[in-house]
């Protein structure tokens, strides 16, 4: 492992901890799932909750913004000023928590592109924290939505709770099946190994994957007709008693996005896709 990556694994696991915490003290009745909406949307076959809609307590996100803060103060000195200007920025009320986790959903990038340039920070920073502060209380829906629907039948390229894209994938060790990954709510689901998740394409001459090492269980699914791609870990060539921690592996892999972007191919939404 490189010093940047043994960083970065630091900073993720003080983080999961701060999320961890958070969910905690999320209360159960904040958490609010409308019925009637969620059979009728079942019947529809339509992904189950819309977080643009979901309202977040506002006190409990202040919170979890402050923790955050004090977690990345802690990695690096480049990390001071810019916790200065997050925390000048949303005492002067230029930063509205709530809208940037939707707005970052929703990959609006043009709302965070002109907001990091008023706040005098990078996108990236922007997208991570945006992802940060709604990934704990999005965990919370899709873990109290669970079972209402068969994810592994699901078929669809985008997330059955949140309709979100995949930021990730493994090949499950099992059966050798393709499970997609939802960065925002941690929603898996199998999906088709030869089509695109993000524009359904199912030509084979247009769809490819590469490794920087034929041995290294990481891959890169790309589609030559959108354009995107999707970093893929294969879950037998992993060892056999690692947890495959898929938000870690996501950031772990970032050489890969990288790459791809090198390449000319986005995936939109996800950390350095910007
Ligand atoms: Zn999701
Ligand atoms: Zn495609």
């Amino acid at each position: 492992m490189t010093r940047e990556e043994k960083i970065l694994k630091n900073l993720y696991q003080e983080l999961e901890k701060v999320h961890s915490e958070a969910q905690r003290n999320y209360k159960e009745e904040k958490i609010k799932i409308d019925q009637e909406e969620l059979e009728k949307r079942i019947s529809q076959s339509e992904h189950l909750v819309d977080f643009e809609n979901i309202e977040i307590d506002k006190r409990w996100l202040e919170e979890l913004f402050k923790e955050y803060l004090l977690a990345l103060k802690k990695f690096g000195k480049e990390n001071e000023m810019l916790t200065k200007k997050l925390e000048d920025s949303f005492e002067r009320k230029k930063l509205d928590l709530e809208v940037l986790i939707k707005k970052v959903l929703c990959s609006d990038l043009n709302y965070l592109r002109s907001l990091a340039q008023k706040l005098e920070v990078e996108d990236n920073d922007l997208l991570f924290l945006g992802l940060e502060l709604g990934k704990p209380v999005f965990k919370l829906y899709a873990e109290k939505l669970k079972g209402k629907i068969e994810f592994d039948n699901w078929g669809k390229g985008y997330c059955p709770v949140c309709g979100s894209h995949p930021a990730m994938a493994y090949l499950r060790k099992d059966d050798g099946k393709r499970i997609l990954w939802c960065q925002f709510c941690g929603t898996e689901w199998s999906f088709m190994r030869i089509k695109c998740p993000f524009c359904s394409n199912e030509d084979q001459n247009s769809l490819r994957h590469f490794f920087t090492d034929e041995k290294s269980p990481y891959r890169v699914y790309v589609c030559d007709k959108c354009k995107r791609y999707v970093k893929t870990v294969d879950q037998r060539k992993i060892e056999e008693e690692k947890v495959l921690d898929l938000g870690w592996e996501n950031l772990g892999t970032f050489t890969l996005d990288l790459l791809a972007q090198k390449d000319g191919y986005s995936n939109i939404g996800t950390l350095f896709g910007v």
